[in-house]
């Protein structure tokens, strides 16, 4: 299979919608058949989600390239990312800028996704295995937030972590349907904006679902 040719046709359908070239240029960067189970590397630049083991998903392209766009990163930033998966989120992050951390409940998957990042030689993530409190407030305040599970309503906890006039895009809604929420910190009113429908595995711990 001609992986070349088949991610240069993903980032052309997103590019009807997608108008961020960096983001579109970081995505042409990134082996996504590396980050997908073996036995779908043939759908790995079909733009839908798909399995990668421990009931968990990679996302669907145009979700990530969205999602990706609206933190509207300048590479100055430290980005963090909830729910590492499979890696492929943040090794679009850690194109796009500074440093990333990135956080994990699942060992399994933070081990798979922390060699891959290696053999890549992305140097500027760091992958954290989850603790009590959502996110990282260790290495808090950041400029972005990425959340790619989704929770039941947006966390304070997660909020707190974000720096003032940075962005937060996390899915908001219910177990199985939710909607894409992009949330700008500001001194009083944050401000909230609707990105449209999407559809996440849970974010689950404290502050968010409990684990079935
Ligand atoms: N961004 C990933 C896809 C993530 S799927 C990628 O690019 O492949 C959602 C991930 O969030 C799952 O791996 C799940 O284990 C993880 N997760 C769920 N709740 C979490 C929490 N509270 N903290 C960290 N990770 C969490």
């Amino acid at each position: 299979m001609d992986f070349e040719a088949e991610r240069a046709r993903l980032i052309e359908h997103l590019s009807r919608e997608i108008k961020d070239r960096r983001v579109l240029d970081a995505m042409a960067r990134i082996p996504r058949e590396r980050f997908v189970p073996e036995e779908s590397r043939h759908l790995a630049y079909e733009d839908i989600p798909l399995p990668i083991g421990l009931e968990q998903t990679i996302s669907q392209p145009f979700i990530i390239a969205l999602m990706t766009e609206a933190l509207e990163l300048t590479g100055a930033e430290k980005v963090l990312e909830i729910g590492t998966g499979s890696g492929y989120q943040a090794a679009i992050l850690a194109e796009l800028t500074r440093r990333v951390v990135t956080v994990e409940r699942l060992p399994k998957l933070a081990e798979t996704a922390g060699k891959l990042l290696d053999s890549l030689d992305y140097r500027n993530v760091e992958i954290r295995l989850s603790g009590e409190t959502l996110g990282c407030p260790e290495e808090a305040p950041f400029e972005a937030i990425l959340v790619t599970a989704g929770a039941p309503s947006v966390p304070p906890e997660l909020i707190s972590q974000l720096a003032l006039g940075g962005h937060m895009v996390i899915p908001v809604g219910s177990r199985y349907l939710q909607e894409l929420v992009k949330i700008t910190r500001q001194r009083k009113k944050n401000r909230v904006e609707n990105l449209g429908g999407c559809r996440f595995v849970s974010l689950i711990g404290k502050g968010a679902w409990g684990q079935e």
